[in-house]
């Protein structure tokens, strides 16, 4: 499929699902965030997870989109090989490297390459569709803000190389997938669909 295609048929998909969606209380909560209405200066500001002066899109945001309706998730659209970064201090606590297919099908799911980073307030991070061997850094490792821990690809259910990002919270024993903030070269900001963001330094 040449890329014209894919990017064709991927707008297909956004407009055809843009109404279907979330009934998750969170996801208005999200809203109000992303447009200011709410203001929260107290929440942990996460790092683009990608490296300094480059700047991916956002092909779908918090509960929108065709896959993200009930998820509390981020796609950033990046060819496959590009270097992935931590979006805060952690440990790592899962790393899946030996995945190899990937594609528009849920039965690709299990191959979906990932690396989960648990952060000092427990919080945890997961970086998804890692390529073949794609990850950089071993269970057990302590990884810095900024620090390369992995290489993006393809793999699980995935209709284009992306990296899925999302972070849970702990409460009372059960995960929940949060939005958070996050460092843009336009300030601090809940990201949104569809938007591109440059990773620059913060001040
Ligand atoms: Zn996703």
């Amino acid at each position: 499929m040449n890329m014209y295609y894919k990017i064709i048929l991927l707008v297909g998909v956004l407009v055809a699902t843009g109404c279907a969606v979330s009934k998750n209380p969170l996801r208005q909560q999200v809203k109000l965030l992303q447009e200011g209405i709410i203001k929260d200066d107290t929440s942990y500001v996460y790092a683009l997870p990608y490296e300094e002066g480059k700047t991916f899109r956002v092909l779908q945001g918090y509960f929108t989109g065709f896959t993200h309706r009930e998820r509390a998730a981020l796609d950033f659209n990046m060819k496959r090989g590009t270097k992935i970064t931590a979006a805060r201090d952690g440990v790592v606590v899962r790393a899946k490297e030996d995945g190899t297919l990937g594609g528009l099908n849920k039965k690709y799911r299990s191959h979906g390459n990932n690396i989960v980073i648990q952060h000092a307030d427990n919080s945890r991070a997961g970086y998804w569709h890692l390529q073949h061997n794609g990850a950089l850094v071993n269970v057990g490792d302590s990884v810095k803000k900024g620090q390369v821990i992995a290489i993006s690809g393809k793999t699980g259910f995935a209709f284009v190389p992306h990296l899925h990002f999302l972070v849970w919270t702990s409460k009372d024993g059960q995960w929940q997938q949060v939005a958070t903030r996050f460092q843009t070269s336009k300030g601090i900001k809940y990201l949104r669909g569809w938007k591109k963001y440059r990773h620059s330094p913060s001040e």
